[in-house]
């Protein structure tokens, strides 16, 4: 079984969509293994997007992550890095494909209401961003 890390951003969970956002996660066949609330301040925020960090939009993305709640979530499904950005979509909502969580919700590049990993690589790492093992409910 693969993991992978999504993150329900500051717009998801300020326009009450978590419980939308989270049906169509777990209707795609995804377990919820890790689950966290948190509110992100800039230098955190900044650190876990540390590789945009030359890219103009950068500030801005980071006050946006820090601007209310984040809910951490891990998934637990067959391909599952892949198949999360699959159910995602695209970065810029109006280039996501019909169906997609961020067609759907989303309402700009930037506020695109989740985060998903984009290799296994990357989903350990930034599953360690977040959680500790044994926060992770198969292995406590
Ligand atoms: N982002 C932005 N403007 C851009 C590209 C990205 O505001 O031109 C934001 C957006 O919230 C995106 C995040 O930065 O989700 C990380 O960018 P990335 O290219 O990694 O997109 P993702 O992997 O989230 O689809
Ligand atoms: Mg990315």
């Amino acid at each position: 079984m693969e993991r992978t890390l999504a993150i329900l951003k500051p717009d998801c969970v300020s326009a009450n969509k978590m419980g939308r956002v989270l049906d169509r996660i777990e209707n795609a066949g995804f377990k919820i293994i890790g689950m966290k609330m948190v509110r992100l301040n800039a230098a955190t925020a900044g650190k876990f997007y540390e590789v945009h960090k030359e890219r103009p939009f950068y500030q801005d993305l980071v006050q946006f992550m820090s601007s209310d709640r984040c809910v951490a979530l891990v998934l637990e499904k067959d391909n599952a890095v892949a198949d999360f950005r699959k159910l995602i979509g695209a970065t810029d909502p109006a280039e996501a494909e019909p169906g997609t969580i961020r067609r759907e919700f989303a309402t700009s590049k930037q506020n695109n209401i989740v985060h998903g990993s984009d290799s296994p690589e990357n989903a350990r790492i930034e599953i360690g961003f977040f959680f500790s093992e044994r926060e992770l409910v198969e292995n406590a």
